[in-house]
């Protein structure tokens, strides 16, 4: 490990040991690692108040009734879109709108179905990530076939990626991209390589004009986010992974290019108690510090990779901890997928559930994954230890 990783981790123990206690699932579970919170994370007491309080002072629906409670209700969902435009930085709060949905699979689709289908015209071209989680394709993909059916014929283009460093190749971007291209999406944080795909330099490929998206799901309450230093068009992101509980999730959308972001057809009601505790998790994480939570989750991260890279038998997949110098490519997040080379991932899931580790074991939902591409996902988040990385660690050496 770098001395700055392990210095970051010594400095932080003491900002880190009273957040972790205030997880009541961890403290329960003693034995247990959680190391999924990729998948999702575990909720602080102060978001399991924020749910309890709500539900028990003033629970009712929002934008329906004139009573008290219904209308705190609908003040808290309003608080709730200017809580998430102030976590993202948002630099002109009156011109964005934030829209509520279920997660980073239902905005992304959102924002397909609601916004993009609607301003493509024959010819037309939209670049996509073809490697990156399911969610990040399937919708554009869907847009073609659904316009397809209304004969307008767009070409979905691959953003591509660097071999070298697993990240978006802005260079080869910028040559592929035309007269005709229409959007861009692309992933902040890759969920299975854990890489900072280094969004920022989409811009400057695409031009000024095209709609940017982003998936922001594995960086959302993983690191500092700032919408004024990057020039995307749509954050779409997950409350639960950020958290807030199940179920939550929002499409920010800036309003600046193209048509209004205006999610249609009737909404119904929202999850109003699921909004109530993304306002809770967004405080949280504010008060714990994000650049902390990068710093602590990052170091954890380079010093599972580093020992990783000690055992033989382990292929980590995507970055190193830090790339080749020189490189503009910035370090793994807090996100470690690795092989055994003889151990099917699966069986290796297992085998680590036995010594109290729970990991996930599978393709990830990467889109174009095969059964046999399948890895072991280390995921970490605010509550994990130094010491449940040394454990892994250790239990791994004795499979080799
Ligand atoms: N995008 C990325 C990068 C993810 O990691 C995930 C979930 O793992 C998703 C999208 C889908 O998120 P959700 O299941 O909350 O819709």
């Amino acid at each position: 490990m770098a001395d700055a990783d392990a210095g970051a981790l010594e400095e932080l123990r003491s900002w880190q040991r009273p957040l972790r206690a205030q997880f009541p699932i961890i403290v329960a579970n003693p034995g247990l690692a959680y190391l999924d919170s990729a998948a999702t994370a575990q909720k602080p007491q102060a978001v399991l108040d924020a749910v309890q309080h709500y539900l028990t002072t003033s629970n009712a629906n929002a934008g329906r009734g004139s009573y008290p409670w219904a209308n705190a209700t609908t003040a808290a969902v309003e608080r709730a879109r200017g809580r998430i435009k102030e976590f993202l930085g948002d630099p002109e709060p009156d011109g964005s709108s934030v829209h509520f949905t279920g997660g980073t699979s239902e905005g992304l689709r959102t924002v397909a179905l609601n916004w993009l289908a609607g301003r493509l015209t024959d010819g037309d071209e939209i670049v996509v990530p073809f490697a990156d989680h399911e969610a990040n394709l399937s919708p554009w993909l869907e847009v073609r076939e659904l316009l397809a059916r209304q004969g307008v014929r767009i070409l979905v283009r691959e953003l591509p990626y660097q071999d070298s460093s697993g990240d978006y190749d802005p260079a080869a971007l910028a040559a592929s991209a035309g007269p005709r291209t229409r959007f861009v999406a692309a992933t902040h944080v890759h969920h299975v390589y854990g890489a900072d795909m280094n969004v920022h330099r989409i811009r400057q490929a695409v031009g000024p004009d095209v709609p940017i998206c982003l998936d922001a799901a594995q960086s959302i309450g993983h690191l500092p986010f700032s919408v004024a230093g990057l020039d995307v068009d749509f954050v779409v992101f997950s409350g639960h992974k950020a958290l807030a509980l199940p179920g939550t999730g929002a499409v920010w959308a800036r309003g600046r290019r193209g048509p209004r972001f205006r999610p249609g057809g009737w909404a119904g009601t929202p999850n109003t108690v699921g909004i109530a505790s993304l306002t809770a998790a967004l405080d949280w994480l504010d008060a714990a510090g994000p650049d902390r939570i990068e710093a602590w989750t990052v170091a954890l991260a380079a010093r599972l990779t580093d020992g990783l890279s000690g055992l033989d038998v382990y292929e980590v997949l995507g970055c190193r901890s830090s790339l080749a110098a020189g490189s503009e490519v910035q370090r793994r997040r807090s996100i470690v997928a690795f092989r055994h080379r003889e151990i099917a991932s699966r069986d290796l899931g297992f085998i680590l559930y036995s010594h109290g580790f729970m990991v996930r074991s599978d393709g990830h939902c990467q889109a174009g994954a095969r059964v046999e591409d399948g890895s072991v996902r280390v995921s970490l988040h605010v509550y994990n230890t130094a010491e449940e990385i040394e454990a892994l660690l250790a239990t791994l050496a004795n499979l080799q």
